[in-house]
């Protein structure tokens, strides 16, 4: 067992219980034994690999996007960049080398990057040195200074801790984190129902709600209606509520049990699409999609990125054919349409690119 799981395990020693909530608050975010706390998960060595780090046309295209957005939002300067969970950085980098080609929306950004991992941001800060831009960090999206922004988040939400509810004896008792006869971590229930949870499920279902989420997309919804912008958000996720228990723990791009050696793995939930929605949308803010992030992509232009890269570098062309596929496609181990893209906007802002269907090809 890790520290941070010996630790948790001393503090529910006389029959403590913790919800799935604070339980994935703690592993990720503890701040001497959080997982995203103590290092670096993303590449082949690490835990998982996010878009980004598959290929440089992710971070292109979002930042040719998010050009386009900025000219409908009548061309603001400044203009605040806003990425939350930046990772290393990679996604800005890309973003801000294409966006060169409108030198004028260059011109007008201000970045501001949303990072809680001080090991992150250090590796942020290094590959963003160079790339001629202002960029401040903080510590969560409301210390982000005020004006008209163009938000970027690529899986952030899914990081976010959710609560859990279990149909037990016909009704719902939240999921906690308790001890087993052997004194090791293990799922239970509360003693106490919810009896504002009303939906009819089986016996056995589980629902997720991510109150965390849906303040935090209120918050971001309520300061776009108010201060102009959009945001734009790719995670894995569904894109109807429905029941299910998706709470996923990643060891070196393997699967692994959440209560496991909590602080040395990544844990996730899928995002629910259709919730956020609803909050973007109590906050008056207009929402596109979700769609898939393949049909995103394409729509954005990949195909032709992908073409003209290879053009440059006829010896990679293997490798870019490949990214372009698992970022893409839509079969298994391929993101096309596991991921999904959704925007938050100000309803003053046009269609954001991307959300429209491609026209189907002339037979
Ligand atoms: N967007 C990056 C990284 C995704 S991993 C990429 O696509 O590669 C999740 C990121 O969110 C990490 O950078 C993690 O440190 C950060 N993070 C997790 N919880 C956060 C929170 N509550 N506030 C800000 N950042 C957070």
């Amino acid at each position: 067992m890790s520290a941070l799981g010996d630790r948790i395990k001393a503090a529910l020693a006389k029959g403590g219980l913790i919800t799935v909530e604070r339980f994935m608050q703690i592993a990720l975010a503890d701040p001497q034994y959080g997982y995203y706390m103590t290092r670096d998960p993303f590449g082949t060595e690490g835990d998982f690999t996010t878009a980004p780090e598959i290929s440089q046309m992710f971070g292109e295209l979002i930042g040719l996007w998010a050009a386009e957005v900025w000219t409908s939002m009548g061309r603001p300067n400044p203009v605040r960049l806003i990425e939350l969970g930046p990772g290393r950085g990679t996604l800005m980098s890309d973003a801000l080398r294409a966006a060169r080609i409108v030198p004028e929306f260059r011109a007008a950004l201000d970045v501001t990057l949303i990072e809680t991992s001080p090991p992150l941001a250090q590796i942020q800060y290094d590959a963003l040195l160079t790339a001629g831009a202002p960029i401040a960090w903080k510590g969560a999206f409301a210390e982000a200074p005020d004006g008209p922004a163009i938000v970027i988040a690529n899986e952030f939400l899914d990081a976010l801790p959710v609560r859990q509810f279990e149909r037990r004896g016909g009704e719902w008792r939240e999921r906690m984190v308790c001890l087993d006869d052997r004194g090791e971590l293990a799922f239970g229930v509360a003693d106490k129902p919810e009896p504002y949870l009303n939906m009819e499920a089986d016996e056995g279902s589980v629902i997720e709600i991510s109150a965390l989420a849906h303040r935090f997309m209120f918050e971001l919804a309520a300061r776009l209606v108010k201060q102009g912008g959009a945001a734009l958000f790719l995670d894995y996720g569904r894109s109807v509520t429905g029941f299910g228990d998706t709470l996923q723990a990643l060891r070196a791009h393997r699967s692994v049990s959440p209560l496991t050696e909590p602080g040395e793995c990544d844990l996730t939930a899928h995002v629910d699409f259709a919730a956020m929605s609803r909050s973007a949308r109590a906050a008056g803010a207009a929402v596109h999609g979700p769609i898939d992030q393949g049909d995103f992509l394409r729509a954005l232009g990949i195909d032709v990125r992908a073409r003209a890269l290879t053009e440059r570098s006829p010896d990679r062309a293997g490798e870019i054919e490949a990214a372009r596929r698992r970022l893409v496609g839509k079969g298994d181990n391929e993101m096309g349409a596991l991921f999904k893209a959704m925007a938050v906007a100000n309803r003053a802002v046009r269609a954001p690119p991307g959300f429209h269907p491609i026209p189907a090809k002339p037979a």
